[in-house]
């Protein structure tokens, strides 16, 4: 290959999976549809690192499952979200041929006044931190001004093990809120398809009407709580995403290559680099002005460095 290491468009794990995580799984368990004691011990392990109760924790096969759901579940529902922001939820709400209204980030990537005003009554949607900005658009406050006025607040964090952001705390007092969360990106589980909602149990109730008993299979359920058991492996992913990051960032910024860090495992560099990256056999997202790089580590990181000390030259 090496493919795998160059595909640095999806924001996945770009470091191999220890042994550890596929130790203990029993594989004859697959004759059987998902046992429910499986799932039940899961939702447990989950509850405790979220740090809510079982029964605000829902299990789906992906966020993007999620949202699929959440479209059927609140279809009578008025949608709104920021732009740019993680584009399934504008596929999907095509797909599903409900009314999504997108409200401009501003120059800065912040949440316009525009933006709690539209909330008012409808479903609000949020990606903490942002794909593709990067960066953190609501802290707390700003999270209650919408949970006060929105029928629901929907906080995506996929990337919450990056930003150690999160609105979960709130679920407790608003029963508005809904959290989406995924094994796919610091667990490096992407191709499993695992996620969880965390909300009240009411809401819970009215997202599993529109979903089959069967949802996620039993390897993805299996490999999800041996991360959960033995998450090492994550804190140092994360660990290794900040020291590349970081480094790739001052090196960038020193040639005089545009480029921003994000709360999440990737960069944004200037949309010309970017082209120059795919000419090097990299994938990374091109975006009108921007390119989206997933952080790798090396020897990829070490040569997409030397890409960029030869991109003037
Ligand atoms: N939300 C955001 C913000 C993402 O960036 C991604 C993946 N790129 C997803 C959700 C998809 O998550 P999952 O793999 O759980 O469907």
């Amino acid at each position: 290959m090496n493919n795998k290491s160059k595909r640095l468009h999806l924001n996945e794990m770009q470091v191999p999976l220890p042994d550890y995580l596929f130790e203990g799984i029993d594989f004859d368990a697959i004759r059987f549809y998902p046992l429910e004691s499986l799932e039940e011990e899961l939702r447990r392990l989950i509850s405790s690192y979220v740090g809510v109760t079982e029964d605000e924790v829902f299990i789906y096969s992906g966020i993007d499952g999620l949202i699929e759901l959440m479209y059927k579940a609140l279809h009578d529902s008025a949608f709104v979200v920021p732009k740019p922001s993680y584009y399934v939820y504008e596929q999907e709400a095509l797909r599903q041929g409900v009314h999504l209204n997108t409200i401009e980030l501003s120059h800065d990537y912040r949440l316009t006044e525009s933006f709690f005003k539209q909330s008012e009554g409808a479903v609000c949607v949020v990606v903490n931190p942002n794909n593709p900005t990067g960066n953190i658009l609501l802290q707390q406050n700003e999270a209650e001004r919408l949970l006060l006025n929105a029928q629901y607040l929907v906080v995506d964090e996929a990337y919450y093990e990056f930003s150690h952001v999160t609105m979960v705390p709130l679920v407790k007092e608003w029963d508005n809120l809904i959290v989406f969360r995924t094994f796919s990106k610091a667990f490096g589980l992407a191709g499993a398809r695992i996620s969880y909602m965390v909300s009240n149990q009411r809401t819970i109730e009215r997202f599993s009407r529109y979903c089959e008993i069967y949802r996620v299979p039993t390897l993805s359920l299996m490999l999800a709580k041996n991360a959960l058991l033995n998450p090492e492996y994550m804190y140092s992913y994360v660990d290794m995403v900040k020291t590349e990051m970081s480094h790739l960032l001052d090196v960038l910024t020193t040639l005089d290559i545009r480029a921003r860090g994000s709360d999440g495992n990737f960069i944004l560099v200037d949309r010309d680099f970017g082209e120059c990256l795919v000419a090097n056999g990299f994938n990374v997202r091109l975006m009108e002005n921007d390119a989206r790089v997933t952080v790798t580590a090396p020897p990829e990181s070490e040569e997409i460095i030397n890409i960029a000390k030869n991109y003037r030259r």
